[in-house]
């Protein structure tokens, strides 16, 4: 696996790959690579002749009080990781390369960038939306690949990358979760040992809610059910639990076609966000009801 840190390898890394008649997929990420990191990688392996991922722990994406000081970072395992994974191209930017001084353009998705995580992290899907617009540019991969694990974020990239005519296609893959249900995350270093205790009750309250929806209760009692199970549980904050269109992010009152669940909690000093996928008793082809992830 060769390592770039310019915009200039990478541009050059990727020229040849193109000039050598191979297709080429990105894979997006701000490192401390766990499984769900590494299924990115996999899928872009099996949709692409060649996969370029990104390391860059994004500044823009990050409110002031925010962590990224404190963000895990371990560039040699993360190294070693990929090539063991068989990813061909690291791209390694810092920051001045990503931001160089008089950088003044901010991407913004207006509507599925708003509410939600928009609410509780001002600028992050800003940030987000400008860094994805420069590494889809800068390396012009056939296939980008993100997670379902950030819902409102694919989303946003999705709508970006329609908008913009930026011409890749955007892959969603699902979510990988610990053996007890918790979303495999990067913060999750960050819980301590009673804290762990308690986050698989996150996906489980969602699945709870996402059967009482589809089971026909209505989303304002089925979702009052689960802030409240999710308090009892002991998450010391809930930012939001919401019933949304699954393409839209529309809020959903009465389940009419496919929605997601989409939650944001704190434990202690971590933020954690979760979701899955609601869908009607009568399903697309009166489908038997089934909630999946
Ligand atoms: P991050 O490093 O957190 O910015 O994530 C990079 C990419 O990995 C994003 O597209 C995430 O949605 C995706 N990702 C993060 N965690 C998971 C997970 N548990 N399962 C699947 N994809 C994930």
């Amino acid at each position: 696996m060769d390592i770039v840190r310019t915009v200039a390898a990478l541009r050059e890394a990727v020229g040849e790959w193109r000039a050598a008649g191979h297709g080429v997929g990105l894979v997006p990420t701000m490192g401390a690579l766990h499984q769900g990191h590494l299924s990115l990688v996999r899928r872009a392996r099996s949709l692409a002749d060649r996969v370029c991922v990104t390391l860059f722990v994004n500044p823009k994406q990050f409110a002031p009080y925010e962590d990224f000081a404190e963000y895990p970072r371990d560039e040699a395992a993360d190294r070693a990781t990929l090539e063991a994974e068989g990813a061909h191209l690291l791209f390694m930017p810092g920051t001045d390369e990503i931001y160089p001084p008089g950088f003044a353009t901010t991407v913004s998705v207006a509507g599925l960038g708003e509410g939600m995580c928009a609410d509780f992290r001002p600028g992050f899907f800003e940030g987000v939306a400008t860094v994805v617009t420069k590494l889809l540019l800068q390396s012009l991969p056939d296939v980008a690949l993100f997670g379902e694990k950030d819902y409102q974020q694919l989303q946003v990239v999705k709508r970006m990358v329609a908008d913009l005519d930026i011409p890749v296609r955007i892959v969603a893959a699902p979510t990988v979760r610990e053996a007890d249900g918790v979303a495999m995350s990067s913060r999750n270093a960050y819980l301590n040992a009673e804290q762990r205790r308690i986050a698989p009750t996150l996906y489980r309250t969602l699945i709870s809610v996402a059967e009482a929806v589809t089971g026909g209760a209505a989303a304002a009692s089925a979702l009052a059910g689960g802030r409240d199970s999710l308090e009892r549980a002991g998450f010391d904050r809930v930012e939001y639990l919401e019933l949304r269109d699954a393409e839209t992010l529309e809020p959903v009152t009465r389940l009419a076609g496919p929605a997601r669940l989409l939650a944001a909690v704190w434990l202690g000093p971590t933020r954690l966000i979760d979701n899955t996928a609601v869908v009607s008793r009568q399903g697309r082809n009166g489908a038997e009801s089934r909630t999946k992830t």
